[in-house]
């Protein structure tokens, strides 16, 4: 310890080192996930404010509290990984453009569900939403949640809007193009990805017939459901909603680069 000459610890600041947490510090739980059997490890403290079901898991009794371990055979490691950053750092991954990172936030929407975060469900809805006002949207991301999500849960509903809405509004982006199309190839290529996936889509029963009377009476000049503005399709609890954020504009973004 280097003290000043009249008695003052000056130093002390550089050295005082008891009143400081960190969250990388502290006790870990091992995590394996997936059909891999990936393991990721955490800071308890981290998965137990990040969500409910990991706090009840940690709690008094339950094995997982004993062992510090946890094995999600059932669950998407890429998923997992997404959740991790979140814990840590509340960070959304952002969709940009790319297909599987749209794959991963829907992945990581079901994951959140399951363990009750519903801030991070949000942000990826927020996510996906930004995502589709500029890009296309592929018929098989609604095939996915009629197999994976019930029909009443948000993303579903999102899922199904949008798909609507580009059908009514966009049906050529899922014809097959005209022999004399000018698209590229690469272009091309995409078109027939969503003319086979839609087919596929249509084989699966009694949601093609919802979304075929679901197309046949949309209102006509209804927006893109990517861009309504606010808590469309995030899950809250009755009554709450996400905090204002301070906007001196309320006029709705215009129609831009919708595709
Ligand atoms: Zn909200």
């Amino acid at each position: 310890m280097v003290a000043s000459k009249d008695g003052d610890d000056v130093m002390s600041d550089f050295e005082e080192d008891a009143e400081f947490k960190s969250c990388w510090s502290g006790p870990t739980v091992r995590i394996t996930v997936g059909s891999n059997a990936q393991v990721f490890v955490i800071h308890k403290d981290i998965l137990i404010e990040a969500s409910p079901v990991f706090k009840a898991m940690l709690s008094a009794g339950m094995i997982e509290q004993q062992t510090n371990e946890i094995t999600l055979p059932e669950d998407p490691a890429r998923a997992f990984n997404i959740l991790m950053v979140w814990a840590y750092g509340r960070n959304p991954p952002a969709c940009t453009g790319d297909e599987d990172s749209v794959v991963d936030a829907i992945l990581t929407w079901k994951m959140a569900d399951k363990y009750a975060m519903p801030q991070l469900q949000n942000v990826l809805i927020d996510e996906l939403k930004e995502h589709w006002k500029q890009f296309h949207f592929y018929p098989r991301y609604l095939s996915w949640a009629v197999r994976n999500l019930p029909d009443t849960s948000e993303l579903y509903k999102f899922l199904f809007d949008q798909l609507t809405y580009k059908l009514a509004n966009r049906p050529y982006s899922y014809q097959l193009a005209p022999q004399d199309s000018t698209l590229a190839a690469s272009g091309l290529q995409c078109q027939e990805k969503r003319v086979r996936q839609l087919e596929n889509l249509l084989s699966m029963g009694e949601d093609s017939a919802k979304l075929f009377w679901a197309v046949q009476n949309l209102e006509k000049g209804k927006g893109s459901p990517a861009r309504l503005e606010g808590c469309h399709y995030h899950v809250h609890a009755d009554g709450e909603e996400c905090p204002q954020e301070d906007s001196t504009s309320t006029e709705p973004e215009q129609s831009g680069a919708d595709i």
